[in-house]
């Protein structure tokens, strides 16, 4: 269980060891910061938006794509993976049912990710509370017995006011939830559609870019993520990636995986990774645009996040139209 209140000594520590940092780097910030990377870095895999994530190309089905991801996810000895249902994709679909026992059987897990994917920006507590509780039925269903008690905010907007970030911690706290935070997120989902339309034209070179986009996006998000907790914290902690169930985050999750075990990562579960003390630290701070747990602590303590080769965001609308 979170603790909702940070001690000023946790702020004093926190603040003074990520100043100490940020200092140290001046002004080659990012290179000074990126000798300090762990040589074994731990990640946590997640895979949001379970059992839908992303459209189909025609004739394939969520079955599928949940066997495939399961499979690739076994090749590599994981279990007990966690994916974020939103159960509004469940109704009346017998093949996003399926898809989620088939992830089940698989030995995977399930947390909530509310009923229909409201952006806590947008709408109220009471209503975003009301969409979590609408997600509970189905978590009981197809969870196995196993525990579901994990939340993953949508979009990872956590409220943009502190009345309505503290209202939902309240409720999630009093329900026997853990907040299932991220620390590394690539924006992998943004490359579905993109592959689904070079696949529907079946444009080879596009589909080249794509994987080679992907992966190399992957690599410079990943150390950005990793630098910025360095940043935040003075040293890196356990992470968690965020994934989408897609058809392409699954066709790459080989090289994905290939791509995480040369730059030393190893692989835990979601709950070892979050018994490190900072994810039981609330920073308690409100952002309309959300985002991981390392970039709300930066903005908390003004701190520069480091530099990045941003997501090739043009490109990836202009490519296979
Ligand atoms: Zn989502």
């Amino acid at each position: 269980m979170w603790r909702f209140g940070l001690t000023c000594w946790a702020v004093l520590l926190l603040c003074s060891v990520g100043f100490a940092s940020a200092i140290q780097g001046g002004a080659s910030q990012h290179a000074s910061i990126t000798r300090h990377l762990k040589r074994h870095p731990v990640v946590a895999l997640t895979f949001d938006d379970l059992p839908a994530a992303g459209g189909l190309r025609s004739g394939e089905t969520r079955v599928d794509i949940a066997t495939r991801l399961v499979r690739e996810l076994k090749t590599h000895h994981l279990k007990g993976v966690y994916g974020f249902v939103t159960a509004v994709d469940l109704q009346g679909d017998p093949d996003t049912q399926q898809a989620l026992r088939v992830w089940m059987k698989a030995g995977m897990k399930i947390g909530n990710h509310t009923w229909s994917h409201p952006s806590l920006t947008e709408v109220d507590a009471d209503e975003f509370i009301n969409n979590i509780a609408l997600d509970e039925p189905a978590l009981h269903e197809y969870s196995a017995r196993k525990d579901w008690h994990w939340f993953r905010y949508p979009y990872l907007q956590e409220g943009n006011t502190l009345d309505k970030r503290n209202a939902v911690r309240f409720w999630l706290e009093a329900h026997g939830y853990r907040i299932a935070q991220v620390t590394l997120d690539f924006g992998d989902d943004d490359w579905g559609d993109p592959y689904l339309r070079c696949m529907g034209k079946q444009d080879e070179a596009g589909i080249a870019w794509l994987r080679q986009s992907y992966i190399a996006n992957a690599k410079e998000l990943i150390r950005f993520g990793r630098v910025e907790e360095d940043i935040a914290f003075g040293h890196e902690i356990p992470n968690v990636l965020l994934l989408h169930a897609t058809d392409f985050t699954v066709l790459m999750l080989p090289d994905l995986m290939q791509m995480l075990r040369r730059e030393g990562f190893r692989f835990k579960s979601l709950s070892a990774v979050e018994r490190n003390s900072i994810y039981g630290v609330d920073p308690g701070i409100a952002l309309a645009d959300g985002g991981p747990l390392p970039k709300q602590f930066l903005v908390l303590h003004h701190l520069e996040s480091p530099q990045l080769t941003p997501e090739p965001v043009r490109q990836l609308d202009a490519v296979c139209r």
